[in-house]
């Protein structure tokens, strides 16, 4: 299996050189050159089968030789032994139809903890096997960067620096990031929002002096493999509710579009999922286009749902490749459009495909806090913020009745405290292993949204 980049003008690459890369040099980011699939009965065999058998499955087409069969189960065993629940993913069932798909039994309590711990150990061996050592640097709305931090803290082989929109993340994300006692591990609180952070990460990626000299490689979500970890689940998950003899739907509360975006690899592997429902806050870039194909960035609005606070979708631009037929040079010249002048407008074909697969709906301040407190009032399940868009848009978008609605549940209610408490007037308890975040020192480094000075910092930091 090869990587092609959705620019075009970058050489394919192995499932280890993209997975270590990230960003591709012509500024796309990179896909399998085909969507490999999996049989009706293959996929009816994952019933009854381990997290762990089924990850196997799934993402085995996709990594070539990269890791032996034997490397690679030890690798997803490794991954999931840190996971507080042995379902690794379990769902529960909040009405007839509609079950909600529990993400957030990870070391950091949110879903970015499925891909990040597996990309941790596939990284160790891979680098270790290289003789090699990266600079890992990542951009965070909250999540991604204390999953990074936790699944890369004192691995030899990478030093990890996470830019963080300072103030502009909970406490308990924020101490996850800080409080790690790892010389390997640098907190970069960046006075400005997370479509600055991850503005100065592909600026990074593009300083190919920089990139080159320091190693640079990316776990954002642009990275292929942390896409990938994520397929996995829309398996289990579908298998269980009676997929493949019965179609399922899914709905995603979405920001950067990584997650969403595995659904739709999971349904062009094979999986009979109906539709793909995108959830979005206020920040919702991702409506307003598959309403009308008028992709135009408004700015960031500060919700309670902070990890969804975006409006620079990168992994948009994955589907975006699909949409326009994997022609490339379409692709480069909307994203150069979208940086140059802040928006783009879909073709018509474009958004026709779009609509066949995907539906929408956007989900106000008040509405999330709402359907927190009816969560807990009709089912006693305490929702955090963002997986409260998911249910609500869930359950107010017009679909069919007769498909089981899946409900991605992103984050653990402790995360968010303060939103969880005010909407239901229940304080979530962080899980017994975290019990002492707020007694441990903070460790961070304050730093402007200015290029050079973060590259400075890094290359000092580093040694190079
Ligand atoms: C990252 C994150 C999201 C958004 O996921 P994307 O893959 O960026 O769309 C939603 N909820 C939580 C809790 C997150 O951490």
């Amino acid at each position: 299996m090869k990587y092609i980049s959705t620019r075009g003008q970058s050489p394919a690459l192995t499932f280890e050189e993209a997975m270590l890369t990230g960003l591709a040099r012509d500024g796309g980011l990179y896909v399998p050159e085909t969507w490999p699939t999996l049989s009706a009965d293959e996929i009816a065999g994952f019933a009854g089968k381990s997290y762990e058998e089924v990850a196997f499955a799934v993402m085995k087409p996709f990594i070539g030789d990269t890791f032996t069969d034997i490397e690679f189960l030890e690798i997803i065993h490794k991954s999931y032994a840190s996971f507080g629940h042995l379902a690794r993913c379990p769902i529960v069932q909040l009405d007839e139809n509609h079950f909600l798909l529990e993400l957030f039994h990870g070391p950091t309590l949110a879903f970015k903890d499925v891909a990040m711990q597996l990309i941790g150990q596939m990284f160790e061996k891979a680098l270790g096997r290289r003789g090699d050592k990266v600079t890992i640097v990542g951009a965070t709305s909250g999540d991604t960067g204390s999953a990074a931090i936790e699944a890369f803290k004192g691995l030899d082989a990478v030093d990890v620096f996470i830019m963080f929109p300072d103030g502009r993340v909970s406490d308990v994300q924020r101490r996850q990031m800080t409080t790690p006692t790892e010389s390997n591990v640098h907190a970069l609180a960046v006075d400005g929002d997370f479509d600055d952070c991850q503005a100065l990460l592909k600026d990074m990626f593009n300083d190919f002096d920089f990139r080159d000299g320091v190693k640079l490689a990316g776990v954002n979500s642009i990275n292929w493999a942390r896409v990938l970890a994520q397929v996995v689940y829309y398996f289990t998950s579908a298998v269980s509710v009676g997929a493949p003899h019965r179609k399922v739907s899914f709905t995603v509360p979405t920001g950067n579009f990584g997650d969403i975006f595995a659904g739709y690899v999971a349904k062009r592997m094979g999986l009979p999922i109906d539709r793909l429902v995108i959830a979005t806050n206020q920040n919702d870039i991702l409506h307003r286009t598959l309403q009308t194909g008028d992709h135009t960035k408004t700015g960031v609005n500060p919700s309670i749902s902070p990890s969804m606070d975006i409006q620079v979708s990168s992994n948009f631009e994955r589907l975006v490749f699909d949409l326009y037929d994997r022609e490339g040079a379409a692709v480069a010249q909307l994203m150069t459009a979208l940086k140059d002048d802040g928006t783009f407008t879909l073709s018509q074909g474009a958004l026709g495909k779009l609509k066949d697969e995907f539906d929408s709906g956007r989900c106000s301040e008040e509405q999330t806090s709402k359907a927190i407190k009816i969560a807990f009032q009709d089912v006693n399940e305490v929702l955090c913020p963002h997986s409260a868009i998911g249910v609500h848009v869930a359950n107010t978008i017009p679909r069919d009745e007769t498909v089981p609605m899946i409900t991605l549940a992103t984050a653990h209610p402790a995360k968010f405290p303060a939103a969880v408490e005010a909407a239901c007037g229940v304080h979530p308890e962080l899980p017994g292993r975290m019990a002492d975040l707020f007694e441990r020192d903070e460790r961070m480094t304050k730093v402007g949204n200015d290029l050079s000075a973060v590259e400075a910092l890094i290359r000092e930091r580093v040694g190079v």
